[in-house]
């Protein structure tokens, strides 16, 4: 499900935060792509717009928008982290060839966190499920 920048700029607007150029094309960008990009990756986009701009102020940020709940972050061990601007319930599987991320749905397991509160009596805040495996364009790769 798609969300829509007008949407997420409302939800910023109810945190208190202030909205600068920066941060609007930092979000349009992340709601823009399907991708998952890195701090990176955003900031290679859009440094030709924003000169002024470093990686540093893009991390920065992004920490701002995942405090307000609209992005997350996906962490993965040393290797720089990824952000997603979708906070619908959705998985994702990790390519081991490229690194590319791909969005799935599986409702059946949404009732995973008060499955867990019941059976643990934990206050449960969230959980993280990803598959790993080889993308389409890989396998198209190692078939020659
Ligand atoms: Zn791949
Ligand atoms: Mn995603």
């Amino acid at each position: 499900m798609a969300v829509h920048l007008e949407q997420a700029l409302a939800k910023l607007k109810t945190t208190g935060v202030r909205m600068t150029p920066q941060r609007h094309a930092i979000l349009a960008f992340l709601l823009d792509s399907m991708t998952h990009p890195t701090a990176d990756d955003i900031y290679k986009s859009l440094e030709s717009k924003f000169p002024n701009m470093s990686v540093a102020t893009v991390y920065n940020n992004l920490k701002v928008f995942i405090e307000s709940g609209l992005v997350r972050e996906l962490t993965y061990g040393d290797s720089s982290s990824r952000f997603d601007a979708d906070m619908t319930d959705h998985y994702h599987a990790v390519c081991e060839g490229c690194g590319k991320i791909s969005d799935f749905e599986y409702p059946p397991l949404h009732d995973i966190e008060n499955t867990a509160a019941g059976q643990t009596g934990f206050r449960v805040s969230g959980y993280r499920l990803e598959v790993y495996g080889v993308c389409p364009d890989c396998i198209g790769i190692t078939k020659h």
